[in-house]
């Protein structure tokens, strides 16, 4: 069952999905070299608490932490540990949270300073095919147009590898609603987009190819071929006048350009 959204309540979902920005904006200026992972999940755990909000990923079937952080071959779940940023480091964060009974879900993928012009552009592709997604996310089109565009941009464009076993999702009072939001497909297929819906616009997207396996952990997505990947995602509403952006990159982006030790990798995106 989809659930459509009232006006109201898309704006209580953006400021669910707001408060998740300003939590991976929080992270974006205290990533740093020799800082461990776990460290970062409890500030940010306090900061979204600190807001109002309950971090929504912990606890939930049972994941441990606030924070999803997926390094390097990892491509979603990773579960924040006492591992220390490395400068030769990519990472995935991934941030839930819930607000006045709305969720919110977002990630960005940052990179610390040495690493390399390949990872690099696998990151902008990535962040370029969220928001060729975004834009098929209109009024009368369906799923499978946002599905199609993303596959088209970067697997049949640019020879990355797109995931098929995770996808996006519905969002609003729970965490993953219908419809899923797969980052393959076919254009003309799959549920009508209406004015009200919400989701989750997440590629995951591989330099090499496209699968994958489960660490032995139960959570954490790795790359079968030990290749990185990247993950950015937004929670967004269809609207009349089209897609409405609820979670804010910009923000986010501004810390890193402030941070010396993470890569600005946000011009072209
Ligand atoms: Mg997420
Ligand atoms: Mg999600």
């Amino acid at each position: 069952m989809i659930y459509y959204k009232t006006a109201e309540e898309i704006e209580l979902i953006r400021e669910s999905s707001l408060l998740v920005s300003k939590t991976l904006a929080f992270i974006a200026a205290n990533l740093k070299v020799g800082i461990a992972a776990n460290r970062i999940d409890i500030e940010a755990e306090t900061f979204i608490r600190d807001n109002g909000g309950v971090p929504a990923f912990k606890g939930y079937r049972g994941f441990p932490a606030t924070l999803c952080m997926s390094f390097n071959d990892a491509v979603v779940h990773g579960i924040p540990s006492d591992k220390e940023f490395l400068e030769t480091d990519i990472i995935s964060v991934d941030c839930g949270v819930v607000l006045n009974g709305f969720y919110g879900d977002s990630a960005y993928t940052f990179a610390f300073n040495n690493t390399s012009e390949e990872v690099h552009n696998l990151l902008r592709i990535t962040r370029s095919s969220l928001n060729i997604g975004i834009e098929e996310a209109v009024v009368g089109n369906r799923i499978g147009d946002i599905s199609f565009a993303i596959q088209n941009y970067c697997e049949r464009k640019h020879g990355y590898g797109v995931v098929r076993e995770l996808v996006g999702h519905g969002v609003g009072r729970s965490l993953h609603e219908e419809p899923e939001v797969p980052n393959f497909g076919q254009k003309g297929r799959g549920p009508l987009l209406k004015e009200g819906l919400v989701i989750a616009i997440e590629p995951m997207i591989n330099l090499g190819s496209r699968n994958v396996k489960q660490m032995d952990d139960g959570w954490t997505i790795l790359t079968r071929d030990g290749k990185p990947s990247a993950h950015y995602e937004h929670t967004i509403a269809v609207r009349k006048n089209g897609p409405d952006i609820l979670s804010d990159h910009s923000i986010i982006d501004i810390e890193v350009k402030n941070n010396p030790e993470i890569m600005d990798l946000s011009i072209n995106c």
